[in-house]
């Protein structure tokens, strides 16, 4: 593991799903940092991903690859794990990252995009971290699952109600996998991001018309997020560290969901 970090990871093994940018870059880059092996997960065109696994590599000096899956897709999300579990030699550490987010009125939300928003964000994490799980019990030596959530995981939005309703959903996965799993070494929990500059809000984010009042009445902190934020929060729940930490969130949002 590497030098100048306190907090060792559970594991050597690190599967994060959507990690070809954003977020789950950031996890999969902060394992890495602290010396795992990495799967990384793309849904599509796997250049960007190809590329990033190869720069892990090469930064870090471990190893490091990128699978294609549709988490949404059971067997393509179960088939995600069975094959990073024999790639990184036993998987240790689950980040449940993937999601999608489009911005809808409530009267304006299909059930297309409401089934899709459903299949992603919840069903896959369902998926991947109930295949984990059960490769993890199997092989008796514990394990750590993080979700990704958000803070509309905990109050609606407007035009999220379809993506606030998947994130809730994901907060009961998390702590019903929690009661569960504990017995068996498997601590889960999750990370809650406010709102964080990527590609999923990246209009938005460039909009001062938007993110100025946003940002003077709601974001203590001042500034938008940016993934490099998170790095910490995933590094503290997937350490061995963080033993007695589960059923658990970490928000980091800036302070904006502190206020009434
Ligand atoms: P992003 O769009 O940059 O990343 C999403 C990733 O998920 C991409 O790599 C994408 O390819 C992947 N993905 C989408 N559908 C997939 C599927 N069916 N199968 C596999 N991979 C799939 O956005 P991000 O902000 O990095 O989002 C990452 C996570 O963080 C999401 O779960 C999102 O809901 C959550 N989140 C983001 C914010 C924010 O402000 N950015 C806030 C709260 C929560």
């Amino acid at each position: 593991m590497s030098q100048g970090s306190p907090l060792i990871p559970f594991g050597r093994g690190v599967l994060v799903t959507g990690s070809e940018r954003g977020i789950g870059l950031e996890a999969a880059r902060v394992f890495a940092k602290a010396g795992c092996d990495i799967v990384l997960n793309y849904p599509g065109q796997g250049d960007c991903a190809e590329r990033e696994a190869s720069g892990i590599m090469a930064e870090f000096g471990v190893k490091a690859c990128a699978l294609k899956a549709d988490v949404a897709v059971p067997d393509q999300a179960r088939k995600l794990v069975q094959d990073a579990d024999s790639l990184l030699g036993g998987l240790d550490i689950v980040v449940c990252n993937a999601g999608i987010c489009r911005f809808l009125s409530f009267l304006e939300i299909s059930d297309e995009e409401w089934n899709a928003h459903i299949a992603t964000n919840l069903n896959g994490s369902f998926y991947v971290s109930q295949e984990a799980a059960k490769i993890m019990v199997k092989r008796g030596s514990g394990g750590r699952i993080i979700l990704v959530t958000s803070v509309g995981s905990f109050r609606s939005n407007p035009t999220q109600t379809h993506y606030c309703t998947s994130k809730g959903g994901q907060n009961l996965l998390m702590q019903g996998m929690a009661l569960e799993l504990a017995p068996h070494g498997i601590l889960v929990n999750a990370v809650a991001p406010g709102w964080i500059h990527t590609d999923i809000n990246d209009a938005s984010s460039k909009d001062p018309a938007v993110t100025e009042p946003w940002l003077s009445t709601h974001c203590p902190a001042g500034r938008l997020g940016s993934p490099s934020d998170l790095g910490s929060a995933f590094l503290l729940l997937g350490s061995r560290d963080a033993g007695y930490i589960n059923g658990s969130t970490i928000t980091v949002d800036g302070g904006w969901s502190a206020q009434l």
